[in-house]
């Protein structure tokens, strides 16, 4: 597995960095070069890629800075609104990153150009989803339709249980908050809710996340769920006959939460 660490970013960003052997790394979405610079410095390490998930800015902004400075590629969505993309990648691809592969996933629907990355690594899978999905959530739907974004869950669902996943944003309390209010019963939340309040109380990141802790608390892959199907339908005042209606109540409702 590749030890990764976070390098915080604008108000709540996560900039992840990749470390291989011999000092070389890679970071995905650096939105703050600065923020990038400032580590490697600290740590003598040698940036060798960019990631890319999708073209928001606070993923990118510092990409085109970077790639400059270190002489780097950054790799990308094939249909990515940046501009800045070296090496185009499409659903499916795997590529290579610091002696280890990463398979390419097309997940639309936060943006229509989002990619993950993924590790299937036999002991530690890793994710990195950019805002695809989050701890207890999952990105908002800019570009792409209620349904992309549910294929995208279903995706998430059945990637290896034990699978790390790397979220961009700290919104874990925020999101826990909403997956509480869905179902208030539900104690894998609550001491979830615990878990990342006493985190955040030290200044630690609550993330990584792992797919079998969503599983349990996440309420965007828990929509099959009799209790989340209940309360989707007492918020909406209308019976809910799909899995994709139940998802796109929860969703609209998020955003005004
Ligand atoms: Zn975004």
């Amino acid at each position: 597995m590749f030890i990764v660490t976070p390098i915080s970013a604008f108000s709540d960003n996560y900039i992840w960095l990749l470390q291989g052997a011999d000092n070389q790394v890679v970071v995905v979405d650096p939105g703050d070069a600065q923020a990038v610079i400032a580590t490697l410095e600290k740590t003598q390490q040698q940036l060798t890629a960019i990631l890319i998930t999708h073209h928001h800015s606070d993923h990118t902004g510092g990409a085109l800075a970077l790639s400059d400075k270190f002489s780097v590629p950054i790799y990308g969505p094939n249909n990515c609104k940046f501009s800045g993309i070296s090496h185009v990648l499409n659903d499916g691809d795997s590529i290579n990153i610091l002696g280890h592969p990463l398979l390419v996933k097309a997940v639309p629907g936060h943006t229509l150009d989002h990619i993950t990355y993924f590790y299937d690594h036999p002991d530690t899978p890793q994710l990195f989803c950019g805002d695809s999905l989050f701890l207890a959530g999952c990105g908002r739907v800019f570009e792409g339709s209620m349904q992309q974004m549910l294929e995208a869950m279903h995706y998430f669902k059945q990637l290896p249980a034990k699978t790390l996943i790397y979220c961009t944003h700290e919104y874990s309390l925020s999101n826990l908050a909403f997956a509480k209010a869905i179902e208030p019963n539900n104690l894998d939340i609550v001491a979830k809710i615990n878990q990342c309040h006493a985190l955040r109380l030290n200044q630690q990141p609550t993330l990584p996340s792992s797919i079998a802790a969503e599983l349990l608390v996440n309420p965007f892959l828990r929509c099959d769920t009799s209790t989340v199907q209940q309360n989707a339908a007492a918020y909406a005042s209308s019976a809910l006959a799909t899995e994709l209606e139940v998802f796109t109540v929860l969703r609209n409702w998020k955003n005004v939460f």
